[in-house]
């Protein structure tokens, strides 16, 4: 009888930019559970060893068996946990990625070296559907290992049935037909749950909140996407933790994501003193151990909610309950090299996997999700009023043309803080650019200091004083004079954060003025001490760049300015407009969410724009659905799908020459294979040189998923086969959310 045990070659997935899985074969140590996939092994690969993960058993092999090598080394007896593998499978399939590569990058690091798992777990099998089910009738031996199945409601390991004589393609034939499904078990007991959910009590929910509860509570335990659009301190979070506790009854784990910059101590405590079960997280200060503690914390079920950033999705559960995504919309949910995913739309497909509900929630829902609200998708639930009644301040347009600045702000700016100061209040000075001033510049012949390696300004700093290129990071002393002219008067231009604070403390000596970017909060911890000393009240200036914007409760800030409001208006990109919108609106939502009402002002050379009018008389939801109405006449994202085929080599003609050939070679197969889909470019990208590296671009735009996929999927193995394309650099990005 042939069983998994028999099968003579392992098809392995291993870390490596390959879209391909590597045959090896079994060693003498046969597993406990015997060799099945999902477990890890260390093979041979060239001269090194490496991690890799089992996928299929099968008995043939395109090399001749005298060529393949054994496996060295088991690492695992239980498989890694089925859900996670079948996550991984689905990204990797969906991003047009190596499944080595993806499984390596979503397993933590300790598993990635090889190191045991802890805690054990186990793969039972249960039947389901009825013993009557007529397609049994005429597959007897499928028939038996079903009412084998029936009689272990708990479920049987893969080893047992075979040991009754079944094979491994009898239960896979039932699983296909729905009558047999696998479940990852721990074989150590989870902590019982005992007595109350609740630290502390619940707030009673305002009519809206209530509303939106309820509609999540109807359904608890099918697919149930949900996007919630509520205002910036409208209490969604409240929302989020009553639906974790419903969940939790049910003894369900909820998986909550967050942005990177919103996992700050102040989000996690609140989830922390509302349960008494565990609320473990998951961020970029945990040790290795720490996180194969949380990794196996929810893989077994112990853990019963889960907070972390971006890469959190990939955890495993035992008893998924419910996905929350807060701030569903924020860029860092799309990482942005190797396995370019993006953790909400993961996020959707584990819900539908898994047949839970999912929140999405944003004061400025991303078009993508609101379109899918819009159109019933989604189910749509709204939160409009902030419990502490006062609606979010609206934004008021201070034309910056003809007008001295200083520092980067307006005489009005300027009269206002002072007002706000008086008051006793705080103010957040909102400037997204890091640094003393973007352009140094000879006034004698118009020399600018540029970086060698991009086609970018370098920016002065002033603390410590260098200059340093945003883009590739290269830095130098500064000038003392002109290189061109040898003329001593450098001028800086324009005004980043260090100028703003600086002036800003010299107009008001007395007041604490408090820069917040990367480079002041660079040593672990300072930007929580800073965000401590803000919330204790007193009068002071915050000068931030986009980190503070996003997500911190600032109870005293009263007054918000927005030194340049004009980033995204003109920008190529055709997601600009609507960052910087959902940008704006998070700035402006730090004003008055206390007790206190807020102004938000914001400084731009185009006061008239419409788009800016009108995000600032009707906020971004307005804004954004008429975004939404010129994306589909543009026919644009979320009305197409697209992937990015990014090119970039030291050598432009190199570059040039492949991305010229593969757009041409798409061309025709998209011709022949007769797929609709739109091929695009080569266009350079928006900055061609960067670190001394040429960047191109091919777009690929369809009118349905599956013609882009179909499209990609053909373009990727064609680059795979291309001589040419391994001298030079290349990836694919579906659903790019950046076309630089
Ligand atoms: P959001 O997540 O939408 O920004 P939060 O959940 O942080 O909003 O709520 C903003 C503030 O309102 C918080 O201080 C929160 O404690 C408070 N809050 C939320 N819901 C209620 C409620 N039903 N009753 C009283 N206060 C509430
Ligand atoms: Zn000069
Ligand atoms: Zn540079």
């Amino acid at each position: 009888m042939p069983d998994a045990v028999s099968a003579q070659v392992l098809k392995i997935a291993l870390p490596s930019p390959l879209r391909r899985l590597f045959d090896y074969l079994p060693n003498r140590q046969t597993p406990t559970g015997g060799w099945q996939p999902g477990l890890r092994v260390r093979v041979p690969f060239g001269r090194r060893e490496v991690v890799g993960v089992i996928i299929e058993l099968t008995d043939h092999s395109e090399l001749p068996r005298a060529q393949l090598r054994q496996v060295s080394d088991t690492l695992d007896d239980a498989p890694l946990p089925t859900d996670w593998r079948w996550l991984c499978q689905f990204a990797a399939r969906y991003y047009q990625h190596s499944l080595g590569d993806t499984l390596h990058m979503a397993m933590p690091a300790r598993l990635r070296q090889g190191h045991p798992m802890a805690g054990r777990t186990q793969t039972l099998w249960r039947a389901a559907g009825a013993a009557d089910d007529e397609r049994l009738a005429r597959a007897p031996k499928q028939a038996g290992l079903h009412a084998l199945l029936l009689q272990h409601p708990h479920g049987l390991p893969g080893r047992a049935v075979s040991a009754h004589g079944f094979s491994r393609d009898q239960l896979m034939a039932l699983e296909k037909k729905g009558l047999a499904h696998a479940k990852d078990i721990t074989l150590t007991a989870p902590a019982p749950p005992s007595g109350s959910l609740l630290a502390s009590p619940a707030l009673p929910l305002n009519r809206e909140q209530a509303t939106a509860l309820a509609a999540l509570h109807e359904k608890l335990d099918d697919y149930h996407p949900c996007l919630l659009e509520g205002v910036t301190g409208s209490g969604k979070t409240e929302v989020y933790l009553q639906l974790i506790e419903a969940v939790a009854a049910k003894g369900k784990q909820s998986l909550v994501l967050v942005p990177e910059i919103g996992l700050t101590p102040q989000t996690l405590a609140r989830f922390k003193n509302r349960f008494r079960v565990p609320v473990v997280a998951l961020h970029s200060g945990l040790t290795d151990p720490e996180r194969l503690d949380v990794w196996e914390a929810a893989a077994s079920g112990r853990a019963l909610i889960i907070i972390g950033t971006r890469s959190a999705i990939f955890t495993p559960l035992a008893n998924p309950g419910a996905i929350i995504v807060d701030e569903e919309h924020d860029g860092s949910y799309k990482q942005q090299d190797g396995l370019r995913y993006h953790a909400r739309d993961l996020a959707v497909a584990r819900a539908h996997r898994h047949k839970i509900p999912l929140l999405l929630g944003s004061a400025t829902p991303s078009l993508e999700s609101l379109q899918q609200a819009l159109t019933g998708t989604y189910r749509h639930l709204r939160l409009t009023q902030r419990p502490s009644r006062h609606p979010p301040a609206k934004l008021e347009l201070v034309d910056m043309r003809h007008q001295r600045r200083q520092g980067g702000l307006l005489p009005a700016s300027l009269t206002a803080i002072k007002n706000t100061l008086a008051g006793g209040k705080q103010v957040l000075i909102f400037i997204n650019r890091r640094g003393f001033a973007p352009t140094l510049a000879c006034h004698a012949c118009g020399w600018i200091a540029e970086c060698g390696q991009c086609d970018a300004r370098m920016t002065l700093h002033r603390q410590p004083p260098l200059l340093a290129c945003h883009h590739c990071d290269s830095r130098c002393g500064l000038p003392d004079a002109c290189p061109d002219c040898g003329s001593g008067d450098l001028r800086a231009l324009g005004s980043g954060t260090e100028r703003t604070e600086e002036t800003l403390q010299g107009l008001f000596p007395k007041t604490t003025v408090q820069r917040i970017d990367r480079d002041s909060t660079r040593r672990k911890d300072s930007f929580e001490h800073m965000l401590k000393d803000i919330q204790r009240g007193e009068p002071c200036l915050l000068v931030g760049t986009q980190m503070l914007a996003k997500g911190h409760h600032l109870p005293h800030v009263t007054l918000v300015v927005v030194v340049n409001a004009d980033g995204g208006l003109y920008a190529a990109d055709f997601r600009a407009l609507e960052h910087s919108a959902q940008l704006l609106e998070q700035v402006a939502g730090r004003a008055g969410r206390a007790a206190h009402p807020g102004r938000v002002l914001v400084q731009t050379l185009h006061p008239d724009d419409p788009h800016l009018g009108q995000l600032a008389e009707h906020g971004y939801g307005a804004l954004a659905r008429n975004l939404l109405e010129e994306r589909r006449l543009a026919q644009l994202p979320p009305f197409c799908f697209m992937a990015l085929l990014r090119i970039e080599s030291p050598k432009e003609d190199a570059a040039l020459a492949l991305a010229q050939q593969a757009a041409q070679a798409l061309r025709e197969w998209l011709t022949q294979s007769a797929t609709p889909a739109r091929c695009l470019g080569p266009v350079p990208a928006p900055m061609e040189r960067r670190q001394n590296r040429y960047h191109l671009q091919v777009m690929l735009a369809a009118d349905k998923r599956s013609q882009l996929h179909a499209a990609a999927s053909w373009l990727v193995q064609w680059l795979e086969a291309n001589r040419d394309a391994r001298r030079v650099r290349w990836s694919i990005d579906i659903d790019p959310q950046s076309l630089s």
